[in-house]
């Protein structure tokens, strides 16, 4: 194996050593199988494939500073994978069942997880889709469970760097009472075209509004919103069209244990002009502090109608840079993980 750069690695596919499956057929799980083959077959009619029957989850391994390893979170990412799979009306892993896969998929790629000091981490990638050949549009009850993963950098190393968004007037994410709030890959699939509009404007995000009125803020493409009022308020909208994020969820316990007030609720288009400091949190980024967002009527074409800014000194502003430590200082096992957040192998 080729050594790796663990200080320049970025968010990708990556072809490790093993691929942990399994596969629920009659009525009950088959036993976990370890594939190193990084190929599945699958028959044309697929109703992944045809109909997005798939989802997914992503969490990450860390190894610590006192040498441990542990995944940040696991029980909340196999909640969400159940209650995803639950709406496409597939069969889930049990808790203990997923956490035993991203187990096993850390321990047989122990070469691939970052070691410690490099800001880096191992990111899981369990993927659950149905690979029943069918036409007819209803569920049937077959699954693949796959967990892979790939080693990914901190994006920043130990500071962060702020990236500018888009407000585009033309497209939207998710629809209410659709199927924004589930972690489907069907989710992704309008966002390619906007990305790739929007990156080659110099934008890293998209951040969508609601599309019932369009006058509230929903989310960024793959990362969840959030703004910092009167340096002591964290806000994030409420929305049935928001991907419940686990980071965000972690943000959120982390300003209250700051002392800080914690305000989820529907978030107006124009109060965007009120926060000191914006964000997008994920699993893969944490945090990505927004320096800008502007608002086009038509992503493809040059007029901005409006510019929100948050940087004015152009730094990264203090509440990302301090909920950004806490956080990343406990997957680290640097600071002590009060909130018993670390499952440690
Ligand atoms: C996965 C995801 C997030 C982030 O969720 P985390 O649990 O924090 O990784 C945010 N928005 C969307 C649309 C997502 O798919």
């Amino acid at each position: 194996m080729a050594q790796i750069d663990w200080d320049s690695l970025g968010f990708d596919a990556y072809r490790t050593r093993t691929v942990v499956l399994a596969h629920y057929q009659d009525g009950a799980w088959s036993d976990i199988e370890l594939s190193e083959t990084f190929s599945f077959t699958i028959d044309p009619f697929t109703q992944g494939l045809h109909y997005a029957i798939s989802c997914f989850e992503g969490l990450k391994a860390f190894r610590q500073r006192d040498g441990s390893i542990a995944i940040f979170r696991p029980d909340k990412n196999a909640a969400r994978l159940a209650r995803t799979a639950a709406f496409i009306g597939m069969p889930a892993p049990t808790e203990s069942m997923f956490i035993k896969m991203c187990e096993l998929c850390v321990q047989n790629n122990l070469e691939f997880l970052p070691p410690y000091g490099h800001q880096a981490s191992l990111y899981l990638r369990p993927l659950l889709f149905a690979p029943h050949p069918q036409m007819q549009l209803v569920p049937y009850p077959e699954a693949i469970f796959a967990v892979m993963c790939a080693p990914a950098g901190s994006y920043y190393g130990a500071h962060l760097r702020s990236a500018a968004a888009v407000i585009p007037g033309d497209f939207d994410r998710a629809a209410p009472k659709g199927t924004g709030s589930y972690k489907l890959s069907a989710n992704y699939a309008g966002t390619f075209v906007p990305y790739q509009i929007a990156h080659q404007q110099g934008y890293a995000e998209l951040l969508y509004l609601n599309s019932a009125t369009r006058e509230f803020v929903d989310e960024f493409g793959s990362s969840n919103f959030f703004g910092i009022k009167g340096g002591n308020t964290y806000v994030t909208p409420l929305s049935d069209s928001v991907l419940p994020s686990i980071t965000n969820l972690t943000l959120q316990e982390c300003a209250a244990d700051f002392g800080m007030m914690v305000e989820k609720r529907p978030v107006p288009l124009d109060e965007l002009d009120e926060f000191e400091e914006a964000g997008g949190c994920g699993t893969a980024v944490v945090i990505t502090p927004m320096s800008h967002i502007d608002i086009k009527p038509v992503l493809r074409e040059p007029l901005v109608t409006r510019t929100f800014r948050y940087e004015p000194d152009g730094e990264v502003g203090p509440v990302c840079t301090r909920l950004y430590k806490r956080i990343t200082g406990i997957q680290f096992g640097e600071i002590e993980d009060v909130h018993g957040w670390c499952y440690k192998l």
